[in-house]
Parts: structure tokens; C-alpha cells; sequence
């Protein structure tokens, strides 16, 4: 489970919704499995059409950030304009199996899913409920 605030994910859904041409990308920072904020980056894939690609700089800040004794980077977002909510199977590629979770932003919604060794999807992803911060034991 991931829990998330209404307020954020309403945040996210903007941020796909005000640029529908290409795939928006950022960062999810926290602790554990709780989303604190957000973090967008500039996503500077070659084909930012069907790819995404972090701003190296975004990331390199959010971990001197996190080692200062600022959020951990628990993981990152990004949007299919028009796709589903699932991994690509690009998605998977690029993914480390390193426990990060990815909250994709969908035409059919917003899901989340956690990158692993040996995942249902593509090998690298398994679905993670979402949940509100203060949900607790519920889905
Ligand atoms: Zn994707």
C-alpha cells in the first residue's frame, strides 16, 4: 500500500492534465511508504510523446536534499496521455528492481505499482493499493 493525500494525487492529476502532448514526470518524496510531496521534473526524453526520462538535475537535488535530513525519494510519477495506467514494457526496462514506487497516471486512471525482482508485470512491476494517509488497515 501507498498512501497518498487527495490533495497530492489532485496535484498530479494537473500537472498530466495541463500537458496532454507528452508525458509528465516527477519525483515521489517521503518516508516509508507514505507520499509527502511531490517533486516535477522536466522529462527529457529524446520522444517525450511515449517516453519519459527524469531531469538528472531534479534527481541529483532530491538526494542531497534527502541526505541533508530532507523527504527520501520513495519514487517517481509519470503520465501515458491517451494509455492505460500499467507499465510499458519500456517502463519495466528502465526500472531497477529497487522497491520505488511508481504512481502512473493513466487515461483510465491513477495506479501505483512497485518496481521488484521478479514482478506480475513485465517481470518488474506488482500493483500497490492506494490509500489515504489516514486510512489506516483499510483495501
Ligand atoms: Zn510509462
Amino acid at each position: 500500500m501507498l498512501r497518498i493525500s487527495s490533495e497530492l494525487l489532485s496535484r498530479l492529476q494537473v500537472l498530466a492534465d495541463e500537458d496532454r502532448g507528452r508525458e509528465v514526470c516527477g519525483l515521489l518524496l517521503g518516508a516509508g511508504t507514505v507520499v509527502a510531496d511531490i517533486r516535477p521534473a522536466a522529462n527529457v526524453a529524446a520522444r517525450p510523446e511515449t517516453r519519459f526520462e527524469i531531469d538528472p538535475a531534479v534527481l541529483i537535488a532530491a538526494h542531497r536534499d534527502a541526505r541533508a535530513g530532507g523527504l527520501q525519494v520513495i519514487g517517481c510519477y509519470h503520465s501515458h496521455p491517451g494509455g492505460r495506467a500499467q507499465p510499458s514494457a519500456e517502463d519495466a526496462r528502465l526500472a531497477a528492481p529497487d522497491g520505488q514506487y511508481w504512481i502512473i497516471l493513466g487515461a483510465d486512471g491513477v495506479m501505483a505499482w512497485q518496481a521488484v525482482a521478479q514482478g506480475d508485470v513485465h517481470d518488474r512491476f506488482i500493483p500497490v493499493a492506494l490509500a489515504s494517509p489516514d486510512s489506516v488497515g483499510q483495501r
